[in-house]
């Protein structure tokens, strides 16, 4: 295929992401949301997020039909066996840095905090069983299921599709290509948004520090030390590492080729939102064929959280220990887990592992008020753990290509 030329340079990008800086400080100034600015600034950024999120649906229907369709059954097989393997290692790992980080620095020893109080929906959260797990894995109704975006059903959904478009071969042909023009006609769209995105990520970061709160910030220092600590541990060493072992790409190459999506991330703090610029990066820049990506995107956007398990872990400590809570090992064992658990829970969106976390909470006896001690700080670390969770994604598409090998 014969290369588009890319209108947005990363000039461009940067430029958004300074004004976007300069113009939240001078916005929050300038009284934050009772500014008369902001409200159009929030529905400027608004409008770039729903242009994402307007292909989503269609994007993943398209890529896991045409990936389960097309790939010999055998190396479909190994693809999803290896994925998952290093979807569910590489989590683990980032929750255990967060427990070595956590009990490193000890942010919430002797913290002082005032709580927020909970959101209602937090108040009466229920923790889901594992037959609900389950349960929710398969739709009743698929078309319910794409209404609602419900990503792990729609999943599940297109690879049943895929598999018996695969199986019924030349009867299915046209189907096929109608699915694989679907999915051409989604990167179109994907390219326009993507024109956009200088002037999105200038208006989100606009909205975000805008309304930031900088002075709730001091007493929960050092906790937003452990988690951006962590996450730039995770994000800038072990990853590109991950990458460079398992995927043979060098670490400098890996996080060059990844600016479009992590600054997508970064403004938007959402992993589903950012899945069609993470598709289309890691197929130009990592020159990861289609039918991995079409894979192992999707299902990375919506399981894959390195970020999110990260600060659940230390997040679940920071509240113990800002309780006086002790937990001994076998409890931190309990929290790594159920932080695992969590973060493949979580929905690609704004906060979702916010509203997870009482899965970690009650596992080990904390209150779940102890979430309204860090809700203030929340919206500004998801943007960063947004970006790891990302990251990860398209560090595992290498990885996976170098692992499975090129059909
Ligand atoms: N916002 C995160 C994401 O979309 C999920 C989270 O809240 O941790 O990846």
């Amino acid at each position: 295929m014969e290369r588009e030329r890319e209108f947005v340079s990363i000039r461009w990008v940067v430029a958004g992401i300074l004004i976007g800086i300069v113009g939240g400080l001078l916005l929050n100034r300038a009284g934050g949301t009772e500014s008369p600015v902001f409200e159009t600034v929030a529905l400027g950024g608004d409008l770039f997020i729903r242009l994402l999120r307007m292909v989503i649906v269609p994007l993943v229907v398209a890529s896991l039909i045409t990936a389960a369709a097309g790939l010999d059954t055998r190396y479909l097989g190994r693809l999803g066996g290896v994925t998952l393997v290093y979807y569910t290692a590489t989590t683990v790992l980032a929750a255990a840095l967060g427990l070595v980080i956590v009990n490193l620095i000890d942010p919430g020893v002797g913290a002082v905090l005032q709580g927020t109080e909970l959101p209602k929906e937090l108040q009466e959260r229920q923790p889901p069983t594992f037959a609900d797990l389950l349960r929710n894995l398969i739709p009743a109704n698929p078309i319910d299921a794409l209404a609602r975006t419900d990503m792990l059903q729609i999943i599940s959904f297109s690879l049943i599709v895929g598999i018996a478009l695969n199986i019924m071969g030349e009867r299915a042909q046209s189907l096929k290509q109608f699915v694989g023009e679907v999915l051409d006609l989604s990167m179109v769209i994907v390219r326009w948004v993507l024109y956009l995105l200088p002037v999105g990520v200038a208006l989100l970061l606009m909205r975000a520090i805008g309304q930031a709160g900088f002075e709730v910030f001091a007493p929960l220092a050092k906790y937003m030390g452990a988690v951006l600590g962590g996450l730039a541990i995770h994000g800038l060493i072990v990853l590109p590492l991950l990458v460079w072992l398992l995927g043979g790409m060098p670490p400098w190459r890996f996080l060059a080729g990844i600016t479009q999506p992590m600054i997508t991330a970064l403004s938007t703090s959402s992993s589903a939102a950012t899945l069609p610029v993470t598709m289309r990066t890691v197929e130009r820049e990592l020159k990861v064929p289609g039918y991995i990506s079409r894979f192992c995107i999707p299902i990375g956007a919506t399981v894959n959280m390195d970020g999110t398990a990260l600060y659940e872990a230390v997040a679940a400590l920071f509240i113990a220990q800002a309780y006086g809570v002790q937990l001994d090992l076998t409890q931190q064992v309990v929290v790594l887990f159920t932080a695992t658990l969590a973060a493949i829970g979580a929905a690609g969106i704004p906060s979702a592992g916010l509203f997870t976390m009482v899965i970690v909470l009650q596992a080990v006896n904390l209150p779940l008020e102890g979430i309204g001690l860090i809700l203030a700080v929340d919206r500004i670390l998801d943007m960063f753990r947004t970006m790891v969770n990302v990251e990860g994604d398209a560090g595992g598409a290498v990885i996976l290509t170098n692992i499975v090998g090129r059909k």
